[in-house]
């Protein structure tokens, strides 16, 4: 058993400190929302006043937090008070600069780090399914790993810190993207007169073939488990998605690398956010899509 604070218990971290704390790991859960202390309780979190007071008898420090700014907060105010080699996880999808930093502001203080990033949203984070890209250290990604365990599908070493957050925001930006080509496709076909059936069937199993069809398919019908059929409900939220691809774009113009569809799904999914549906499934940019005159 180790002990583990877990800083951060909203839509993802709760469900993810639950998966420790049936692993038999002692979780001291800090968040500032009462009703998601509740929930923590609830799952057998040892609930902690603040952070400072959760790391002070921690070894692994995990933070589920919303952006670069909520982590680096949290890590110049809890590193110093941490224990010396204690593992910290920013399991947080932050931008790159501010997970090296955080790695930084770690490392001063005699800490290990790993960013570590997740894929597999609310549904992973309940079945302990994840997909974790870790950007860190060969030592402290050895010393993640068994408590990253529990609540991983997958675990990848991605390399460097900060690597894990490059890996995340590049899988999301093809996923943006890849969502909006089969929305297009789609609506063509509507207006074709080809069904959706029939499309679904011939590209899901031709070169058009891709997660945003063959799982999250964004009309209803074909894939029964997609938020298309459940009215859109998220699943992934459309604002969560634009977070990404914005995040992407910071990346690509710190590096000067030209991603111009992922510019271009960027300022999509933000139009579809302002249209009022940043709460809709990220799949539903097919309805805004379809509405779209062409020009
Ligand atoms: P959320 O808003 O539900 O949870 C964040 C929690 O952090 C909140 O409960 C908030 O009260 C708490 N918090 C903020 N500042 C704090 C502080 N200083 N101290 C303690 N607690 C603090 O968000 P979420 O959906 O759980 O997402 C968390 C992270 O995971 C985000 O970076 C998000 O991009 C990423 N993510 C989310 C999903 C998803 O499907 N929701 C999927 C993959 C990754």
């Amino acid at each position: 058993m180790t002990t583990i604070a877990f800083i951060g218990l909203g839509h993802m971290g709760n469900p993810m400190a639950a998966n420790l704390v049936r692993a038999g790991h002692k979780v001291l859960g800090v968040d500032l929302l009462p009703e998601n202390l509740e929930t923590a309780r609830a799952n057998g979190v040892e609930v902690k006043d603040s952070a400072e007071a959760a790391v002070a008898d921690a070894g692994i420090v995990i933070t589920m937090l919303p952006a670069g700014k909520h982590v680096l907060s949290v890590y110049e105010s809890i590193a110093a008070s941490a224990r010396k080699g204690a593992l910290f996880i920013d399991s947080s999808t932050i931008d790159v600069a501010s997970a090296r930093k955080a790695h930084e502001i770690a490392q001063a203080n005699g800490l290990l780090s790993v960013d570590a990033p997740v894929s597999g949203g609310i549904g992973g984070a309940a079945a302990g399914t994840l997909t974790f890209m870790v950007g860190g250290s060969a030592e402290a990604f050895t010393k993640a790993e068994p408590i990253l365990d529990p609540m991983a599908g997958r675990i990848v070493h991605c390399g460097e810190p900060g690597n894990g957050q490059a890996a995340k925001i590049c899988n999301n930006m093809i996923l943006g993207i890849s969502m909006i080509g089969v929305s297009e496709a789609f609506t063509l076909a509507e207006k074709l007169g080809l069904s959706h059936q029939a499309l679904f069937d011939v590209a899901s199993t031709s070169s058009g073939q891709c997660w945003s069809l063959t799982t999250y398919c964004p009309v209803p019908g074909p894939v029964a488990a997609s938020p298309a059929n459940n009215a859109y409900k998220p699943g992934f939220a459309a604002a969560l998605m634009l977070k990404d691809l914005e995040l992407s774009q910071e990346a690509a113009r710190s590096v000067g690398a030209a991603t111009p569809l992922g510019a271009h799904a960027k300022d999509l999914y933000e139009a579809f956010g302002a249209a009022g549906n940043e709460g809709t499934d990220f799949s539903g940019i097919i309805n805004f899509l379809r509405d779209s005159r062409r020009e």
